[in-house]
């Protein structure tokens, strides 16, 4: 067998982040292959929400989120109907003086840094929504944030990728990894320049070093209610707890889909491996939801599952090459920002393959910040070491 690389970049995992990574190779001209063990986009890109956000946790965040945001803003008009691209906007909603004044903060924020946003009253909240709570004292209103339908677009991501000559290997999973090959479970070796990891929550399984653990998240969905809720609605009260990092949480997150249908977010935990739905996070969920929605104990829920987000310590993905082997690149560990992030994680990795000078600074999100192990169990101990607390709601887009 020829141990000669017969491509640029081989990619093993075909979720959002891998298929956005095949397509942005492809375009700047390089020989892609993917490997995906199950169907495109069928892991956390299955589970997750499709809430394209833009955040601002930290400057890095906020870069990434926002290169990414205007990445689907291009992306947008090419896509088909079935990826429901819709600028909803995001509604941050204030339950009190206390969280308003938080989302003064934000409005300064994302204004000095030309984010499209507004402060809403309490009136002009319940004119946008009217099936909200009364009594909440206003929200942010995040214009330029979107819907989207995950899984569709990872596969239109690697049909395009296909289209400019990747090879998609699919039902097929990999074994190993590294050293300029995939080996696969048939024992083939796909062998390439670079070999790229985007396994998402599993990508411990073949690198167990990395920096990564699973964070579990539990969704519901309704049957459908059209004009339910118009924007991403997302509470603000973690804001109150914002350095706190409580192992298990939920938050109201809620979304209208252009089915009508109204998906109901979120939690997060640690240490919870197995799929399962669980029944007291669920229902700590749905209270939560009702204090903000309270017409939705009377919606038929038709659907609940669960989803495991690669969470890192510093809440930022690993994007670029590994610190131990250079012909290994690593696009994973986004948490709960991959479908936002899929789109900006794949601009670096291309440009830095190719050479080009990556539209915003890649440093932040380099594997080879995590090169002392120590320090990463140090990290992940000490938010284990944190007491459960249902108050601290966090929100699906960052490790609150
Ligand atoms: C409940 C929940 C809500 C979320 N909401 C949002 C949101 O609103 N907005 C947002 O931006 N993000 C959200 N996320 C996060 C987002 O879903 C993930 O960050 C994103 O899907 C990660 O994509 P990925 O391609 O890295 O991983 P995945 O989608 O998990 O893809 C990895 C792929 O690798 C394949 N694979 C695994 N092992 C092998 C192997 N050995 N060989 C070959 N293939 C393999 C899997 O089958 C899978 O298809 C949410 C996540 C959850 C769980």
């Amino acid at each position: 067998m020829s141990t000669e690389p017969m491509f640029d970049v081989a990619i093993a995992g075909g979720g959002i982040v891998g298929a956005a990574c095949a397509l942005a190779c492809a375009q700047r001209g390089l020989k892609v292959a993917l490997v995906e063990r199950d169907v495109l986009g069928s892991g956390a890109t299955a589970a997750g929400m499709g809430h394209v956000v833009v955040m601002d946790d930290s400057e890095a965040q906020f870069a990434l989120t926002r290169y990414s945001q205007q990445l689907w803003q291009k992306l947008a008009p090419q896509l088909p109907a079935c990826c429901e691209y819709e600028q909803r906007g995001t509604l941050w909603i204030a339950a009190d003086a206390e969280e308003m004044e938080a989302a003064e903060r934000k409005l300064a924020w994302y204004t000095a840094r030309s984010v499209k946003c507004e402060l809403l009253s309490a009136e002009q909240l319940r004119k946008a929504e009217p099936n909200l709570a009364p009594g909440l004292t206003g929200a942010l209103l995040v214009s330029e944030d979107a819907v989207v339908y995950p899984p569709t677009v990872a596969m239109e991501l690697a049909r395009r990728a296909q289209a400019l000559g990747a090879i998609m290997v699919l039902g097929r999973a990999v074994r190993e990894i590294g050293d300029g090959a995939l080996v696969l479970d048939d024992a083939t070796h796909i062998r390439a320049q670079r070999v790229l990891l985007a396994l998402g929550a599993d990508s411990v399984s073949l690198r167990p070093g990395l920096p990564i653990r699973k964070r579990k998240g539990h969704l519901v969905i309704t049957d459908r209610y059209p004009g339910y809720v118009h924007h991403q609605l997302v509470e603000l009260g973690y804001l109150k707890s914002a350095h706190s990092m409580g192992s298990d949480s939920a938050a109201f997150n809620v979304q209208p889909r252009q089915t009508g249908q109204v998906l109901i977010g979120s939690s997060r935990q640690f240490g919870a491996e197995g799929a399962e739905v669980d029944q007291y996070i669920l229902t700590a969920m749905l209270e939560r939801a009702k204090v903000y929605l309270p017409g939705v104990a009377k919606l038929s829920a038709i659907r609940v599952w669960t989803g495991f987000r690669a969470a890192t310590p510093d809440k930022l993905p690993l994007i670029g090459p590994d610190a131990h082997d250079p012909k290994l690149w690593l696009a994973t560990g986004h948490e709960g920002l991959g479908i936002t992030t899929s789109l900006g994680t794949a601009g670096l990795i291309a440009d830095m393959l190719t050479h080009q000078h990556p539209a915003i600074a890649h440093e932040p999100y380099l594997p080879a910040r995590y090169v002392q192990p120590d320090s990463v169990n140090q990290h992940f101990e000490n938010e284990a070491n944190h007491e459960v607390d249902w108050s601290h709601a966090g929100t699906d887009h960052g490790i609150r």
